[in-house]
């Protein structure tokens, strides 16, 4: 039975990939902090988990797990995930986001070397590595040139795991496009939408108060990302854009979600504030994933509309019953 070690485990796509590789035979062994809430959320929904106490700040004692529990698979999704608050933290989100990667590709190596057998390596890269991208879609050769303090760190895991991977090690990155589910905080817009959207459709709430409309992303299913990772695992160690390959705009999110709702005359609920208006940011992402498709046969199970629909349809359950 393969072992495979998560950090991010309690995060969205992290729970996501603990079901996969269980459902594939892998014994799952997943980093939580002490005191993290959602490690009992966790472990009542996804039995047959082996949770171990560690802090991705932790350099010493992370590395020292790893070497313990001798993975076949490392899957690195922990960190700051949000680029609002990147702004915020910033020597969080170097701390957190940037150098774990440096102290897990080591470890991963370490593991390799004394066990004498192949050990992959995943990073969750992301879009934001390519800041505002010059061309699109935008696929494994474009720059990587970031434009906020999250796309910076996940930068620098980047290219580390390509350095990794010219040492010897199966060390691929997953240069993930933004990806949603009912599992999705609320920090991100998508939740935010669909949360405040299926109360009003309720009226328990009167507005919609967003930023930037105008901004276009390529949002996908997260089930499908975590998918994607699990291959990515087994397949030739490269860069992995993981994206639909279709790009909406926040009032695009925003209209789906009020039909989803049975909302048909929604404009007047939504505001703008500057508040939520980002300092600088890319207006659109979009990504090719030809590569990751031709190679592992992956392609995306859910659109557009069904993803709103997914998200709105859990909200209307959790707010008629509270
Ligand atoms: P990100 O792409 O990883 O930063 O994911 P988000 O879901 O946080 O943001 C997606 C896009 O929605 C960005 O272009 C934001 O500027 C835009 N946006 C517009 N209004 C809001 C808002 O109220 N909250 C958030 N989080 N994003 C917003």
């Amino acid at each position: 039975m393969p072992t495979a070690f998560v950090t991010g485990i309690t995060g969205q796509t992290g729970s996501y990939l603990a079901d996969i590789l269980l459902a594939r035979g892998y014994r799952v062994v997943g980093l939580v902090r002490g005191g993290d809430e959602t490690r009992q959320a966790l472990e009542e929904r996804t039995p047959g988990l082996e949770l171990l106490e560690g802090d991705l700040g932790d350099g010493e004692r992370l590395a020292d797990l790893v070497a313990r529990v001798a993975p076949d698979a490392v899957f690195n999704l922990g960190g700051l995930s949000s680029v609002a608050a990147s702004w915020e933290r910033p020597l969080d989100t170097a701390l957190i986001t940037a150098v774990p990667p440096a102290v897990l590709l080591d470890a991963a190596l370490g593991v390799q070397r004394r066990e004498d057998r192949r050990v992959s390596f995943v990073q969750a890269s992301s879009a934001e590595i390519f800041g505002s991208p010059s061309e699109s879609p935008q696929n494994e050769e474009t720059p990587v040139r970031p434009v906020n303090p999250y796309g910076a760190a996940k930068a620098y895991g980047h290219h580390l795991v390509a350095s990794y991977r010219s040492m010897g090690l199966a060390a691929s990155s997953c240069i993930l496009y933004n990806h949603e589910s009912p599992r999705r905080p609320e920090t991100f817009v998508t939740r935010k939408i669909t949360r405040t959207v299926a109360r009003i459709s309720l009226g328990l709430e009167t507005e919609l108060v967003l930023g930037s409309l105008d901004a276009r992303r390529d949002w996908g299913w997260a089930p499908d990302y975590a998918a994607a990772m699990q291959l990515v695992a087994e397949a030739e160690p490269d860069d992995y854009v993981i994206a639909t390959g279709e790009a909406h705009s926040v009032e695009d999110f925003v209209a789906a979600a009020f039909a989803a709702a049975g909302v048909v005359d929604w404009r007047g609920y939504v505001k703008q504030d500057a508040a939520f208006v980002r300092p600088k940011e890319a207006t659109e992402f979009v990504g090719d994933s030809s590569r990751l498709r031709a190679r592992t046969g992956w392609a995306p199970t859910r659109a557009f509309e069904q993803i709103v629909a997914a998200m709105v349809e859990n909200d209307l359950a959790i707010e008629s019953t509270s």
